[in-house]
């Protein structure tokens, strides 16, 4: 089914669209696993090079828990508005499969280290809150290679256990979510909000993993385990409402299952039926003793970064941006240290007075976002790139050359390009190229020429065809490279016919 082939919101009320996730987390940007000492920088080694017999799960090894794992934990539930545990405590959830070497997992079960929270996302009709359910930490499995690609047409399977006692934080939502594309919005402010922690690198593979469930008008919910992209989420659950449409529709019942995402095919298929709580056994894991962490939060809760929504609302008020602007620019908190860091730099050197040590120009603030959004982050998408990839300095000598009349928008556009292709500074960049803006005589001579080329455009201006004037100055613009500024150019040209 294609996005956008039917009007989805009524269609979705109709069969009373339920969506709860399940994010599995990974805290990456620890140093070490959460229950050893093996590093996590494995992502560019050879398999199974960073283990040891904890992670390996052989007998006698016993784990110690990471410190700093309970502290980013505490400060993702905190970021989530969850209350954090006085008393958190591990337990084994006991299953067989071979990326879990000692026949259970470490997670947690009762008093898991935070619980209900909220998001608030943008909806199909406004913002909408999505609560948390709880957020506990486990450790992750290892990392299955099914050779030939598919589990079922694979000879033999290979297990890297580089991954094996990463630590996770498990996401758990209430079933608020109402849509695909809801869906899609909250995983994308979960991560947005991430980035901002610092927590996790969400750029690494197999960072952010989804379990969706999902249920149709009151019936029973299927979870699609293990889908690695936002938009995958967005397309599992699609089919999903499809699939279970027209199962009802036949009359038939939907089962409770777990199912597997195909990302190639698009389509979901069934896994198993569901396992319940009672099927692992869980129990205290009697090698942790819980951990008293209530006194934790006040200190961690004093570290927090200003999170996306208090910035974005920060940057609306303070610098007069449009809304969508102030979403772009914090979608990423290096983006938005970016634009204050240019907006500042730049307004200062237009600064009136010395004895001002604050100064902001609001003209400035809004052409800074304007070519930020606008321009040059379109510009780093195109490549591929992060804003790391454009240096501060740079913008703000692009802005002040276009504040101050001395290039035209079509060669600060040109800048930009080059700045990323071949590097420099668009003062040299500007001189190189000839991109001043061309004044006076070159101009003039520019429009006369064109007036003497063009009679038919200038017979049709008189008769009183306006749009004849913009194809006379894209004339204009051709013949002086895109140098002269528009409004000038117009009006010497009306002025002349
Ligand atoms: P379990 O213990 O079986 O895993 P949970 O209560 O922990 O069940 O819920 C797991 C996930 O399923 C949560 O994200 C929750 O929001 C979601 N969920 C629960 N009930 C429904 C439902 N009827 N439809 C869709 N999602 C649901
Ligand atoms: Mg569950
Ligand atoms: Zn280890």
């Amino acid at each position: 089914m294609r996005e956008g082939s039917l009007k989805l919101r009524p269609y979705l009320d109709e069969v009373g669209v339920m969506i709860g996730l399940e994010i599995h987390v990974q805290l990456n940007k620890l140093k070490t696993k959460i229950f050893c000492g093996c590093p996590l920088d494995y992502h560019d080694d050879e398999p199974n090079t960073h283990t040891c017999p904890v992670c390996l799960g052989l007998p006698g090894s016993l784990p110690v828990i990471n410190r700093k794992s309970v502290e980013y934990s505490i400060k993702v539930g905190l970021a989530l508005n969850c209350t954090i545990e006085e008393h958190t405590q591990f337990y084994r959830k006991n299953y067989y499969y071979p990326d879990l070497p000692k026949g259970f997992q470490i997670t947690q079960y009762d008093y898991p280290i935070a619980s209900n929270g909220y998001i608030n996302i943008e909806g199909e009709d406004g913002e909408i809150r999505i609560r948390i359910n709880r957020a506990h930490m486990e450790e992750d499995p290892g990392r299955l290679v099914h050779e030939g690609g598919s589990i079922e047409r694979s000879k033999h399977t290979l297990i890297d256990y580089n991954r094996s006692g990463v630590a996770l934080l498990e996401i758990v939502t209430e079933p608020d979510i109402r849509s695909p594309k809801e869906a899609r919005r909250f995983l994308d402010k979960l991560r947005n909000i991430l980035g901002y922690l610092d927590v996790v690198d969400t750029t690494l593979e197999g960072s952010m993993r989804v379990d969706a469930n999902i249920s149709l008008s009151g019936g029973s919910r299927s979870e699609v385990k293990n889908i690695s992209s936002h938009k995958g989420a967005e397309r599992a659950l699609l089919f999903e409402i499809v699939r279970q449409k027209n199962l009802l529709r036949r009359g038939g019942k939907v089962v409770q299952e777990t199912r597997h995402f195909d990302e190639a095919r698009g389509v979901t298929v069934s896994l198993r039926t569901k396992e319940e709580a009672h099927d692992y056994r869980y129990f205290p894991e009697a090698d942790l003793g819980p951990i008293k962490v209530a006194d934790w939060a006040p200190g961690i809760k004093a570290t927090l970064p200003e999170l996306p929504d208090a910035r974005r609302e920060k940057l609306v008020s303070l610098y007069g941006i449009t809304e969508d602007h102030a979403k772009s620019l914090t979608s990423e908190k290096q983006l938005a240290d970016f634009y204050e860091e240019v907006v500042i730099k730049c307004s200062n050197y237009f600064k009136p007075d010395e004895s001002i040590d604050y100064y902001i120009r609001d003209d400035i603030a809004l052409l800074a976002a304007a070519w930020i959004v606008d321009v040059l982050k379109g510009e780093l998408n195109y490549r591929n790139l992060g804003i790391e990839a454009f240096s501060v300095e740079n913008m703000v000598q692009l802005l002040i050359l276009i504040a101050e009349d001395k290039i035209t928008d079509a060669s600060g556009n040109e800048c930009i390009r080059k700045l990323l292709d071949v590097g420099g500074t668009p003062e040299k960049i500007v001189e190189e190229e000839g991109l001043l803006k061309a004044r006076g005589d070159i101009v003039t001579i520019a429009v006369e020429e064109v007036i003497a080329e063009n009679p038919q455009a200038v017979e049709d201006y008189r008769s009183g065809k306006q749009e004849a004037v913009n194809f006379l100055m894209g004339q204009v613009m051709k013949k002086t490279r895109g140098r002269a500024g528009a409004k000038e150019v117009r009006e010497m040209i009306i002025q002349r016919i």
